[in-house]
């Protein structure tokens, strides 16, 4: 393409919501063979709410006032729930974030532990009771959670995020163009295949910590495709970096803004079969 074609094309894209921050990225748009996406504010809304809590008063005060410490969604749901009880909540000491598993604190001197199966088992917790219940709310799409205190297993709080409205027909949009959609995500393989399927994904790479996910788009590569990595959060921010067109989420994180080659206003998914449209009508006007 020339100069002037890609000049109009970055400002065509612009105008749509569509800001390249370079016009060769604009010309590399149109080579991709796969897109990955994460899960968590990129396809689902990111405002995820509490559906389910299984544990006692005194539980759910200090899993809250646990969660308080974190800045992660899943923390400000349940802080939310909580606050919407009149709950008032205490500070914990030793507040501690332990990156694809959960957290850990100190409440009213009650060593509180919330996260995924991986943290209650690496820490010696017997919680195989709960099992079925998780099971139940993972194919729901749900996000649930373990709560333990003082190492004893005391309930589950699940949490629903919805999926973008306009999710599914930028998939089927995606696969029309060609491409192969895939879903990353730190969330569990359940959970992760229900939300897929509403937005009609069907390859999911689960339960990635937020330090692999690059890792994963580098495995895509080492296959001989193009990738384009669709992300918000700052553990997408490597990934977006790697991949070979990153696209960030404008609603999302400065970070993943910083680390992409392109950012779509207001997370409309459609913007994204757009920019592959835009590019590859670029590429065709070279006269
Ligand atoms: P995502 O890729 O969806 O953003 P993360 O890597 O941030 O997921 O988190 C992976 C998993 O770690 C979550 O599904 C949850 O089980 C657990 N987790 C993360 N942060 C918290 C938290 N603040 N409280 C409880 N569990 C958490
Ligand atoms: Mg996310």
């Amino acid at each position: 393409a020339t100069p002037t074609s890609i000049m109009v094309g970055t400002g065509k894209g612009a105008e749509s919501g569509i800001l390249f921050k370079g016009g060769e990225h604009l010309e590399r748009t149109h080579q991709l063979d796969v897109i990955v996406m994460d899960k968590t504010g990129t396809i689902t809304r990111g405002k995820p709410e509490v559906t389910d809590f299984t544990g006692d008063e005194e539980t759910l005060h200090l899993l809250a006032s646990a969660e308080k410490g974190s800045e992660h969604p899943l923390a400000e749901a349940i802080v939310a729930h909580a606050t919407e009880r009149d709950l008032k909540l205490a500070d914990a000491d030793a507040f501690q974030a332990i990156p694809g598993h959960g957290i850990e604190a100190v409440v009213s001197g009650k060593r509180v532990l919330v996260g995924n199966r991986k943290l209650l088992a690496e820490h010696g917790i017997e919680a195989a009771s709960a099992e079925s219940e998780l099971a139940r709310y993972e194919s729901e799409g749900k996000t649930a959670m373990l709560i333990a205190v003082d190492g004893v297993f005391q309930g589950i709080v699940a949490v629903a995020d919805t999926i973008k409205e306009t999710a599914p027909e930028a998939v089927r949009q995606l696969k029309e163009q060609g491409l192969q959609v895939v879903m990353l995500t730190g969330d569990n393989e359940r959970t992760a295949s229900a939300i897929a399927s509403q937005v009609g994904i069907d390859q999911v790479i689960a339960q990635v910590l937020p330090g692999e996910k690059a890792d994963k788009v580098k495995e895509i590569q080492l296959e001989g495709k193009k990738v384009a990595m669709v992300g918000d959060g700052v553990n997408d921010a490597p990934a977006l970096a790697v991949a070979d067109i990153g696209i960030a989420i404008g609603t999302g994180t400065e970070v993943a803004i910083e680390a992409a080659d392109v950012t779509i206003l207001g997370g409309e998914l459609l913007l994204i079969p757009k920019a592959i449209r835009l590019s590859h009508s670029t590429i065709k006007n070279i006269r």
